[in-house]
Order: C-alpha cells, then structure tokens, then sequence
C-alpha cells in the first residue's frame, strides 16, 4: 500500500510540472511516507528527518505522509520544528496546498474515506505490475496492530472505479494488476441498485481485459476466504496461483489474545480447499514471535505448522508493542533477548522451506514476468507466478526482450532462480 501511496504522491507531483531527484540537496520538496507498523519504522522516520534538514536547501519544503503521520499528529511539529506538512494516510491528495502556501504549516490527518482516490491525477504510464487499491483500513482489530487507528475502517472502493482505474493500467502498459486492500478479501461494495460486488467479481471483471495476464491480491484475512474467492483459482487461469495469506501463529491461545478468531483447523481446512481448487498453488504468511506472554511450547507450535503448510515464503517480525493497541498493555511483555532468539530459530526453518521450493522448481517451465536488467546491465530480472526472481542471461538485441517469457529453471538458492528463455 505504501508503494502504491508512493507512486500516486509522484504522479501528483509531476502532473504540476516537479521533477525527481536523487540528491536531498536538490530538492524543492522532501516528502517522507511513512509506516508505523512496527516501533522501530517510526524512530527511523525522525531519525532521518534530522539528516534530512542538515542536507537540504533552506527554502526546500519537508514534511511526513503515511501512518507515522496520522500517528504523531501535530507533535510531529514539536519534534521536528521546521516540517512544513504532516498528512495522514487518507490525506496526502491535499498535499499541492502547501505548494500553493508554503509559509504554513499544513495539518491533516482524518480519516476522510475514500475522497483521496477522486483527487488524484491517473497516472501517464503504468508499470507493469501495477497496484490497483481496492478497499483501504481494517474492522479486524488485532491487539497488536495500529492499522484500525493508522488507516481506520474498513472502506470500499466502488466497482466500476476499481475496473475503471484497472483498464487505465491496462492502456497505460500493466500486463500484472495486484488487487491492494489492508483485508482485501473483506472487499464488500453495494450499488444504488443493492447488487453487491466481492473481490471474486473484480477478479472476473480484470480477467476480461485482454492485456491483463496476471491477477493476484494481498493481503488476505483467513476467514474471509469465502468460496466464491477460493473458486477463482480452480476457474481463472489468470490468477496467479500464489497467495499471501497470515496465519501470525501456530498456538491457539496467542491467536486468541491476538484477537484472530480462528483455529488451527479452521485455517487447515481453509489451505486444503485452496489446493483442491488448484493443485499448484502455493502460500505464504506474515508471523509475528515473542507476543505477549508466548510460551516456548507455544513458538515451537508456531515452528511446526510452518513446516506443515510449507510456506514458500514469509515475513516474519519481532512482536513490537504499539501505542493505541491492546497488546502493548498486555502482561507477560517477552524479553527482546527472547524474541531475537526466536525471529532467528523460525527464519531459519522458513528459509530452509523456501530454499526447498526454489530447488524444487528446477528443471520447470515457468511463465515470467519482466522486471528489468539487474544492477550489472549483463542480467534481466523475471518474477515468477509465485514471486521468485528469476536471472536470465541478456539476449544481444533489447528488441528480443519478452515482457511475459517462457523459462525454464536451471539453477536456484535461497533467495533466486536461474533459468533460460525456451524458444
Ligand atoms: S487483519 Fe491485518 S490490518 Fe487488520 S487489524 Fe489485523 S493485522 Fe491489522
């Protein structure tokens, strides 16, 4: 999301003629977007606003977007006297205001709904993966987590704007779309006529625009893996068969006081479905370790459904108490020499499970999408369907770079593929 917010803060700022530039020091504006997920993402935000105002000229504007934002509200202001903006998640579109009047200071962080997606300009030319937000904040309310506050409720976007903005991409150059939501399998619009519209139905809207090959959505909330969506896999060949879908831990009682109602068979059954719609899909999960009061009973639970499932790829965090959350007043904080102990004992078993699965594809043909050349120029960069990189040689003439090539795996470690066009 925060990607996406990136590249919508850009067009806005093109569209009125700005350039971008690498150097702080050239800069007329310094915008910073900002997560506020975890503790340390915020310190590192005023952190870098400190190097930030010794570097830039003195008439440069600066100022924070995003969730640290919305977050720190006009405290910002006391910390870090010379911000000239501080707008929240919902309304960085207001941002041209402070172009127009740079000696105020501009505050805004409420949660206005979905005005910003109306204000902001459609972009010129798409990558081609591009994110289509589909519904923005969050009814969950998982005691860890600050997005209810940071992005507030659950809201989504109409229909016909998302196919509208989906075909914008299309035109523009997008051959992969990846749906975007906080829950974007909570995706719920009813129109005027009271017809109700799920992400199953924008999947099926997507999959008819021709230059659009690839489907695929995160981030997903495991009890709203309704049939209609599961279905899509088994009936839409162009949806991807990857999906990101958290499980955070394999112990029932930290899942209870995570406020994430579900069971362990529950979620089993709900991957089982999954691989019966589509034989090949594979999953990946976000954890989060050292929740207040886990017991090491408890991680080697959470270790153990890991290896179960076989998650081909994950994130996995130290729990970082956040403030307007539940669990930060939660007894049984767990000491951090612990959680850091445990973050390494479960990155390695998901490396190992991820590793497994790269090897796994060697000697397979797989359809990828076109990234760009790597850092030396002499390599191009592919994804695959189930978002490895994937290293093919540079062919002599850039006019015989496919932008979806067939390729066969010839070589695979830990965090890539090698592999070769096939004619
Ligand atoms: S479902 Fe995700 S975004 Fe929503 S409260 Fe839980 S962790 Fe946060």
């Amino acid at each position: 999301m925060n990607v996406y917010d990136g590249w919508r803060i850009a067009a806005m700022l093109e569209h009125r003629g700005m350039t971008r530039t690498e150097n702080v020091s050239d800069a007329d504006i310094i915008i910073l977007n900002t997560c506020a997920v975890r503790a340390k993402a915020t310190d590192k935000v005023f952190s870098a606003l400190g190097r930030i105002r010794r570097a830039k000229k003195s008439s440069a504007l600066m100022g924070i977007v995003g969730c640290v934002a919305r977050e720190s509200g006009a405290d910002a202001f006391r910390r870090v006297p010379d911000l000239n903006f501080v707008l929240g998640p919902q309304s960085y579109h207001k941002l041209p205001e402070i172009l127009e009047n740079p000696d105020a200071k501009l505050l805004n962080i409420d949660l206005s709904g979905l005005e910003k997606f109306d204000s902001l300009p459609q972009m010129v030319k798409s990558p081609t993966v591009t994110y289509i937000p589909i519904q923005e904040g969050c009814n969950h309310c998982c005691t860890y987590c600050i997005v209810p506050y940071t992005r507030g409720r659950e809201i989504s976007r109409k229909f016909d704007d998302c196919i509208r903005d989906t075909i914008h991409a299309a035109k523009t150059g997008a051959i992969e779309i990846c749906f975007l939501g906080q829950n974007v399998n909570g995706y719920k619009y009813t129109d005027e006529n009271g017809h109700t519209y799920r992400l199953s139905d924008l999947i099926q809207a997507a999959a008819k625009i021709p230059e659009i090959m690839r489907i695929r959505f995160t981030s997903s909330y495991p009890t709203e893996m309704t049939d209609d969506l599961i279905e899509m896999f088994k009936t839409e060949p162009k949806l991807l068969p990857f999906l990101n879908m958290p499980i955070q831990s394999g112990a029932p009682d930290v899942l209870q006081r995570m406020n994430r109602p579900y069971d362990l068979d529950q979620y089993i059954g709900i991957i089982n479905k999954l691989r019966n719609a589509r034989s090949d899909i594979q999953i990946s999960s976000d954890f989060i370790v050292g929740f207040p009061g886990e017991t090491d009973s408890d991680f080697e639970q959470t270790v153990n459904i890991a290896k179960q499932i076989g998650y081909i790829n994950s994130y996995c965090f130290k729990y970082s108490p956040r403030p307007h959350t539940a669990a930060a007043l939660m007894p049984n904080q767990i000491p951090e020499s612990i959680k850091s102990a445990r973050l390494a004992t479960l990155d390695a078993t998901l490396n190992e499970i991820q590793r497994d699965f790269n090897e796994s594809c060697i000697g397979k043909t797989l359809s990828c999408l076109y990234e760009g050349p790597d850092k030396t120029g002499r390599h191009l960069v592919y994804r695959t369907p189930y978002m490895q990189q994937c290293i093919v040689s540079r062919p002599d003439n850039d006019t015989m770079i496919p932008a979806l090539a067939k390729i066969e795996i010839t070589a695979a470690n830990k965090a890539s593929l090698r592999g070769k066009f096939v004619e």
